[in-house]
């Protein structure tokens, strides 16, 4: 099976490249799709009759545990494995749980996750013990399950604050500039949903790398989007409470700040933030418009990209191209899409033809 380290191997740091392809723990991450969002483009046409640009969507949610967590575990429980370490632990809104618990077994290892108690999505948890995983509730949030993960001793910490998870995750800007390349596109803007600001500090460091390499003449503005009640990049402070229904980005202490911080200001780029009304549209659109049923928490990056369009906030009456990634799958987030779907009622007849065809005539 080849996955992102297997393919970006030359672009590795030397501890990871020291590892050999059939030591290095790998469930297939990576290669998700770009696609090119007509359908949305059109829809902001519609909101903003001036809308010219590109909008591009890198579906995360295909990866082997349906996010992106998958691209920075790879190289995480690798290192440890390599160490000769017998388990990992995380603390995790879900979808960091769900990616260490299945490299962890495809590695041999234990895995235990340090989760805030009733705040994580029923199928985060199902996923990871299915995996044989250990899920230890906290009587208390993300941050505080997460000030705890990082004083454990003997067990590798796969959250991101892990010195080789990142550049996993630096893997989705080069499949982004390696597929925009054959249309002669380079990202202009970046969406990104931001919680423990991990991601956008990878793609940061992909993208730099990458034009610093000269595959892509320039850098995107990097754009961190964030749920209004866990907004604390745009704060520029810590949030004691945060609240948001997004789950995966409920997230009031952002371990990597200074490095997202960073990224805004080295890419001309800004935080923003949208409620939690906004990403649910945002959500419903994408089912709609793109055939993309991604978790709540993904929807705030199209979230971001509607409000600065109604808004005529940046230049998209250019030809500029925009990336939004969708984080995760929807299929883990199954309770809030149920709270927000009404699912259609099923026709129940006779196991007869004549029924089931005037089923189909009276559609
Ligand atoms: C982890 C996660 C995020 C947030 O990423 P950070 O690196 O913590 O900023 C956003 N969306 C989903 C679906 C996630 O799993």
């Amino acid at each position: 099976m080849r996955g992102i380290i297997s393919r970006y191997r030359d672009l590795m740091p030397p501890e990871i490249q020291a590892i050999s392809d059939d030591k290095i723990v790998t469930l297939g991450e990576g290669g998700t799709p770009l696609i090119r969002a007509k359908n949305l483009e059109e829809y902001l046409r519609t909101q903003n009759p001036k809308f010219a640009a590109q909008v591009w969507l890198k579906d995360e949610g295909v990866n082997p545990t349906k996010s992106f967590k998958d691209r920075g575990m790879t190289g995480a429980v690798s290192y440890e494995k390599s160490i000769g370490r017998a388990a990992v632990a995380c603390a995790s809104t879900g979808n960091t749980y769900g990616s260490a618990a299945a490299y962890a077994k495809k590695a041999g290892m234990k895995c235990f996750g340090l989760v805030p108690e009733g705040k994580v999505t029923p199928g985060k948890i199902f996923l990871a013990s299915m995996y044989g995983a250990t899920t230890i509730e906290i009587r208390g949030n993300f941050d505080a399950a997460f000030a705890l993960v990082k004083q454990l001793k003997d067990v590798g910490v796969v959250n991101n604050i892990h010195p080789y998870r990142l550049c996993g995750q630096a893997t989705a800007a080069f499949e982004i500039c390696d597929k925009l390349k054959r249309f002669k596109r380079v990202p202009s803007y970046h969406f990104l949903p931001v919680g423990n600001a991990g991601n956008i500090t990878a793609y940061w460091m992909g993208y730099t790398l990458y034009n610093k390499m000269g595959q892509i003449p320039f850098a995107p503005a990097m754009m961190g989007c964030q749920a209004e009640g866990a907004a604390a990049m745009v704060l520029g402070r810590d949030i004691e409470n945060p609240e948001t229904e997004a789950s995966a980005i409920r997230i009031g202490k952002p371990a990597r700040r200074e490095e997202a911080t960073r990224a805004r200001i080295e890419s001309g780029g800004r935080f923003y933030s949208v409620t939690d009304d906004e990403i649910k549209e945002a959500r419903k659109l994408l089912v709609e418009t793109e055939d993309v049923f991604c978790e709540l928490a993904s929807a705030t990056s199209v979230a971001t990209v509607i409000k600065l369009n109604r808004f005529g906030r940046l230049d998209f009456w250019k030809m500029v191209t925009v990336v939004c990634t969708l984080t995760g799958s929807g299929w883990k987030d199954l309770d809030t899409a149920f709270a927000q779907f009404i699912p259609q009622k099923s026709i129940v007849i006779e196991p007869k033809l004549d029924d089931v065809m005037d089923v189909i005539r009276s559609k």
